[in-house]
């Protein structure tokens, strides 16, 4: 799918309302709109890449902050890992084979009390 016409860059852009958890130059974080857990949030980057399988070298330096973002930002939603039962999922589906669906890289963070719903 083209740049133009996707949802996550059109939610990044505001175009598409969303509810935003995070915004920076880069990045932007918003609530799935079909929660599967209690805490369900996408990151995306503001540049359009279509899919994991489609990230080389060049990428790396975005996919390393991304996923430093996840950690940060499940800290701030309250779900870090900080010992006992604490913590969180992060998932990258990739294709139709991984069960993506919107075709704008995205790391899913999920967390909560189980159980969670079904994704894909
Ligand atoms: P995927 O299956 O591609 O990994 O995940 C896409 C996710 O985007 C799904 O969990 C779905 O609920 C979410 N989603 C789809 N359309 C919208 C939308 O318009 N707004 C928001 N906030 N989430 C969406
Ligand atoms: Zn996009």
């Amino acid at each position: 799918m083209s740049h133009d016409n996707c949802l996550f860059c059109k939610i990044a852009s505001g175009e598409i309302p969303s509810t935003k958890v995070h915004e920076d130059e880069d990045f932007v974080a918003f609530k799935d709109i079909h929660p599967a857990a209690d805490t369900h949030v996408l990151v995306i980057p503001r540049k359009h890449v279509e899919t994991l399988s489609n990230c080389t070298q060049s990428d790396a330096p975005l996919l390393g902050k991304m996923m430093i973002l996840v950690a940060r930002l499940a800290d701030e939603l309250g779900c870090a890992y900080t010992g006992g039962d604490t913590g969180f999922r992060t998932v990258i589906n990739t294709g139709p084979g991984g069960g993506q669906e919107v075709y704008h890289l995205h790391a899913h963070i999920l967390a909560g009390p189980r159980p969670w719903k079904r994704m894909g």
